[in-house]
């Protein structure tokens, strides 16, 4: 096997350059209700607040921005019923490169639509029947699209790296930072922005508890793969981190932690409340892992990443 060309900070710097002016350079919000519950001094950063709702802007838009012309021309293809699908759409629109995007038939009207709306060609599958990986292959055979995967694409590592990388250089040094973790496109992005800026700052992944397949893989020294978990947190309801990403995490997080869907619940309730932030369950993640750790970070200057705020209102209300 060759080995993997594994993505470096310079390519984040780059990618920092590539989406300037067209993503969000998203706010760093504090709350005293939360500094005073942890005993410490907490950073967030809100990619709630990112175009289309979350971070996935940003990997999204760095990848097609490296297009050569006869991949501009033919196109993109990705597949996901979730916020990777919308950032490929809004960003391909941007660049002005027409975009497939592979959907299970029973996903939310609401991501269909939003993803429609932002000029994506939406192609649906049977998710008990068809496999959307194979779909998106032959589409990309028979066309000549490029297929652009949710995490595990060194492009798309970069561009999430960006959304750390802002947050270091606006806070300074951090002793510790929490990051939501699904395939590991952000995480794997994150590292690469931690250690070069902040090098000594403890770096978190965060899963759901019933979808713990980074952990396992993260102990385990190899990829783990899981049933699809059972969660509210549907960013991050992967079954196993990629190639890329697992050597990156392996090479440069300091742990892999876990929230139940009660503590994402808390969590929503809280970022509402007391910030005025419209949180999905898995941008809680961060911070629901952080909140138990109250003793270990005393006194520290902590970074949280909020990664996403696309929520289904009727169910924020239902769980809230
Ligand atoms: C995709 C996503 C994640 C997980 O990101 P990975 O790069 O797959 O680890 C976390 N939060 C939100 C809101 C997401 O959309």
């Amino acid at each position: 096997m060759e080995p993997l060309s594994l993505p470096v900070y310079a390519d984040v710097v780059a990618a920092a350059l590539r989406i300037e002016g067209q993503a969000h350079k998203t706010p760093v919000m504090t709350s005293r209700t939360v500094n005073e519950l942890l005993g410490a001094e907490v950073f967030f950063k809100c990619e709630n607040l990112q175009r289309m709702g979350a971070f996935k802007f940003r990997g999204a838009f760095n990848a097609l921005s490296r297009f050569d012309e006869t991949q501009r021309r033919h196109g993109v293809v990705a597949f996901s019923s979730g916020n990777h699908a919308q950032a490929i759409a809004l960003s391909a629109r941007l660049l002005g490169i027409p975009a497939t995007i592979v959907m299970p038939h029973d996903a939310p009207a609401a991501k269909v639509e939003a993803t429609k709306g932002y000029g994506g060609h939406v192609v649906v599958y049977d998710r008990y029947t068809e496999d959307r990986e194979q779909i998106g292959r032959d589409l990309a055979a028979r066309h000549g699209y490029t297929l652009i995967p949710p995490y595990d694409h060194p492009d798309v590592i970069a561009g999430q790296g960006t959304a750390a990388k802002e947050l270091l250089e606006t806070v300074g040094d951090l002793d510790a930072l929490f990051v939501p973790l699904g395939g590991g496109g952000l995480l794997s992005g994150s590292s690469l922005a931690v250690r070069a800026l902040s090098p000594h700052c403890k770096l978190y992944g965060v899963e759901p508890e019933t979808g713990n397949d980074g952990q396992q893989s993260f102990r385990a020294g190899r990829i783990v793969h899981i049933e699809a978990p059972k969660t509210i947190a549907d960013g991050a309801q992967t079954q196993h981190l990629g190639q890329y990403t697992f050597a990156l995490i392996r090479q440069h997080v300091d742990d892999v932690l876990t929230a139940s869907d009660a503590q994402l619940v808390e969590c929503m309730r809280l970022f509402a409340t007391r910030m005025k932030l419209l949180v999905e369950p898995t941008g809680c993640l961060g911070l629901a892992a952080a909140l138990p750790m109250k003793a270990a970070l005393q006194g520290k200057r902590v970074g949280v990443l909020i990664s996403g705020g696309n929520v289904d209102m009727a169910k924020l209300c239902e769980w809230l």
